[in-house]
């Protein structure tokens, strides 16, 4: 029987739900979520105080906002929060006040190119309040005395991240790690968390080779926050990919670590390339998501970043059109899709030891060339082994030989599984 929904359904409705919690990076937003994301994956969840020194930051008051709105002459709600998340400057002090609108213009926020869009506006370290709105509502305003309130507070209280582990055969870590931070965004935080959410769901049908450590932290603050807390055991993390923008339309962007050349980087270039898929490969930049943060020279990780359409590069970045309609789908599932593929390949990739090294050894008289019999791909499998053969004297790993044999990785790695059953080679 047909599955009822997609796994891009399934995603999509995720982004959905989502979608009008008023994220920041910190208060009851990231809770909220993470209690939805909760519902779908066991989560650790972490709270840790305002005042905490992490690595060169603080971690920050914590900000709540319950109600926000500026209202007319007459009492109409003209700006409401209850509307859209993004109608607040996110981090807005409290305010009470009645102010004429040449006063209240200084405190608005539009996007003139764009007069049907509001603008997502944030103030994370200096006390400011504010609202956003679209430049036509704001064009509709007569002159006279508005109303402005917003019911937040900022004071002492937590950060709130979480973590969510799949255990695999190794203690040997891949990490996975998106921001929470953004409050009405579908691309641009949501989209990630659901491909996130649906990747840790399926690693967890079998036990995958290396443990897989997914990440839900405010951006920047959360990062630097998880690494501050992890800086003991961070030799632990061998592979890292942030999930950012995961889910327009658009062709699929991998951003390099910073080393350039880690594993991560690799296998990301080489299932891109290998898929026919449109992609764009792009070198490190110490701007974008939390790579930045995981690649920082003092910790170096092979973290490299997964987007669809990169940050800024789309009109509706930052605005109320990264909405879910904005996300499909089929390219949420595109992503999941990459991100499975580049995991079953870090999952596999080995170096090996030809332990039969002086001259090929006879692969008949070991059932090998049988055991291909079936194979569609039988000549392939077994130039497969030829390679892996030739390549494994611990230099190289079966990425290597797939590369520069030019065969499909997993007809590779099936090679080298027959091989070492057969004990002529070993890990
Ligand atoms: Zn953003």
């Amino acid at each position: 029987m047909a599955p009822m929904t997609t796994p891009g359904e399934e995603m999509h409705a995720l982004v959905e739900r989502l979608y009008p919690l008023c994220r920041s990076i910190t208060g009851d937003g990231v809770r909220a979520t993470l209690d939805i994301v909760g519902k779908y994956i066991p989560l650790q969840v972490h709270e840790v105080p305002t005042g905490t020194r992490v690595l060169d930051w603080t971690v920050p008051q914590e900000w709540n906002i319950r109600d926000a709105y500026v209202a007319d002459a007459s009492g109409r709600r003209v700006v409401d929060f209850a509307a859209s998340s993004l109608h607040v400057l996110g981090y807005s002090v409290p305010v009470a006040a009645t102010l004429p609108l040449s006063e209240l213009r200084g405190h608005l926020h539009t996007l003139p190119e764009h007069p049907t869009w509001v603008p997502y506006r944030t103030s994370y370290y200096t006390p400011e309040w504010g609202f956003c709105l679209a430049q036509e509502t704001l064009d509709a305003l007569p002159d006279g005395d508005y109303e402005v309130r917003i019911d937040s507070t900022l004071a002492d209280g937590h950060l709130t991240y979480a973590e969510h582990v799949v255990p695999g055969e190794v203690a040997d870590e891949v990490i996975v790690s998106c921001h929470v931070c953004h409050p009405s965004l579908a691309n641009d935080n949501l989209a990630g968390v659901a491909v996130a959410v649906h990747l840790a769901q399926e690693l967890a049908e079998r036990t995958p080779y290396h443990t897989y450590r997914f990440v839900f932290a405010p951006g920047t603050i959360g990062a630097i926050t998880w690494l501050a807390r992890n800086a003991e055991r961070i030799d632990r993390v061998k592979h890292g990919l942030v999930l950012a923008c995961a889910g327009d339309r658009g062709r699929l962007t991998y951003k390099r670590s910073r080393r350039g050349d880690a594993e991560i980087d690799r296998v990301m270039r080489y299932v891109l390339e290998t898929s026919g898929r449109p992609h764009h490969i792009k070198e490190f930049t110490p701007y974008g998501y939390d790579e930045r943060q995981y690649c920082s020279p003092g910790f170096d990780l092979g973290v490299g970043s997964l987007s669809r359409t990169p940050y800024a590069g789309y009109p509706e970045y930052h605005t109320s059109a990264d909405n879910p309609d904005f996300v499909s789908p089929e390219a949420m599932e595109d992503t999941l899709a990459v991100c499975r593929e580049a995991f079953a390949v870090l999952d596999r990739d080995r170096r090996y030891l030809n332990l039969s090294p002086y001259g090929e050894p006879q692969l008949g008289r070991r059932g090998l060339y049988d055991s291909l019999g079936g194979r569609s791909d039988a000549k392939q499998a077994q130039m497969a082994m030829l390679w892996v053969l030739s390549l494994s004297d611990g230099e190289h790993g079966l990425l290597d030989v797939a590369e520069r044999a030019g065969l499909p990785f997993d007809t590779v790695a099936d090679a080298a599984d027959a091989l070492r059953a057969a004990g002529l080679i070993k890990a």
